[in-house]
């Protein structure tokens, strides 16, 4: 029975019964005027997540890792200089992707728990007087220490120095859960997955691409097949996919999409703030600390908490996986051993969130942490009793 428990980890996130049911489908043909009629619209919608009018959206048969290859491959060219920031394992892992495609990777290391540093950003594009830097990169929420950063302000530096750079930003774990203005934070490539905040199985790998980023692959010299953005716009534009598309995911990605949008993308946004402030409630409560460093960098989707001096996180995963069946993030990179994750993103509730805090109590309290049991979930409690939606009777 434990596989009716919801997981708490920040992706994959778990899968409403109705995408399931929206993914159960018999083998069609793809070259069938009802899948071509069907991809269209799906990709319009996407447009409104990602907040976009001017900008393309771009499906791939892959993950969230592939659309930063995707994005990397069809716009830059070997030796190609790109700036970064490393505040988290997910930044660390874009950073190795980048390398081992011969790009000239600008590194500006930052403590873990810390966001996209704009003012650095700033300081070295203004000096980068030949415009050598071709792109900027920033992953708008950092799964491994729960922090968001402000990409209007990484925008707003790369103005300042007047530097034609491009912005490309990973919101693999952010977009459909966070406020996302693509046109408006003048991104010119974003990428997400299937299986976070759209619900549905690990899969696919959806981006979107301003006009800018498209123009930069008339001149782009990276190798690309499978990824490549001309390709697939030049087979959409036809109703198709260059190769098989994954047919079940994307009936998946429409139901998903109805689904947010039926909610609509505030109330989203709201249901995950609500979720995530229950849930550092909570982290207060038990006088636990989470990893990112400011309130401003508070991530909606998922909360990273130190465990006290002395505990090991795994273990305390690891036994709330094996006694009550429940699953939580572990620490990533240096946070591994030092904290424990809660994904709160996705296809959840308060009341489901008032579970996940009361077994991850329960643990805390078998392994003897200081915490008093009860009062992480009383203060979740008394915030979502002051917070729910009000219906009307
Ligand atoms: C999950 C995640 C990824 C990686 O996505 P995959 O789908 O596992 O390839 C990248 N960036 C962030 C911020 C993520 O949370």
């Amino acid at each position: 029975m434990s596989n009716q428990n919801p997981v708490f980890i920040p992706g994959p996130t778990n899968i409403p019964d109705r995408l399931l049911n929206a993914m159960h489908q018999q083998t069609m043909d793809h070259r069938s005027p009802s899948f071509v009629e069907m991809l269209k619209p799906v990709l319009s919608d996407c447009k409104r997540v990602f907040g976009t009018e001017t900008g393309e959206v771009i499906i791939f048969p892959s993950t969230g890792t592939g659309g930063w290859e995707a994005t990397i491959c069809n716009t830059l060219s070997p030796g190609d200089k790109v700036l970064i920031a490393r505040y988290g394992m997910f930044s660390h892992r874009w950073i190795d992707l980048c390398q081992r495609h011969g790009l000239d990777v600008q590194i500006i290391e930052c403590p873990w728990g810390s966001g996209a540093p704009s003012d650095k950003f700033e300081e070295v594009l203004s000096q980068d007087t030949n415009h050598e830097i071709k792109a900027v990169l920033a992953t708008h929420n950092e799964t491994a220490t729960g922090v968001k950063s402000d990409i209007k302000g990484v925008r707003g530096a790369m103005d300042t120095a007047k530097h034609p750079a491009m912005l490309f930003v990973d919101c693999v774990s952010s977009l459909g859960s966070m406020p996302f203005d693509m046109d408006a934070w003048g991104v010119d490539a974003a990428i997400s997955g299937s299986q976070k905040g759209f619900m549905l199985t690990t899969g696919l790998a959806i981006l979107a691409v301003s006009q800018k980023a498209l123009a930069a692959m008339e001149t782009a010299k990276l190798p690309r097949t499978f990824f490549d953005f001309k390709d697939m716009m030049a087979a959409n534009n036809s109703g198709g996919f260059p190769y098989t598309p994954p047919l079940q995911l994307i009936y998946g990605l429409r139901e998903s999409l109805a689904m947010l949008l039926e909610e609509g993308l505030d109330n989203v946004f709201d249901r995950h703030h609500r979720m995530a402030e229950g849930v550092r409630q909570a982290v207060a409560a038990w006088g636990l600390k989470l990893c990112a460093n400011s309130p401003d960098l508070y991530s909606d989707s998922v909360s990273a908490i130190y465990v006290p001096e002395g505990f090991d996180s795994n273990q305390l995963t690891a036994h709330a996986f094996d006694t009550y069946g429940v699953s939580f993030g572990i620490g990533l990179g240096e946070m591994n051993t030092k904290a424990f994750r809660i994904g709160h993103l996705g296809s959840l509730t308060d009341v489901m969130v008032l579970s996940g805090l009361a077994t991850i109590e329960m643990a805390m309290a078998d392994l003897n942490y200081p915490i008093t049991l009860g009062t992480g979930v009383a203060a979740a409690q008394e915030y979502f009793r002051k917070t729910a939606p009000k219906k009307s009777v």
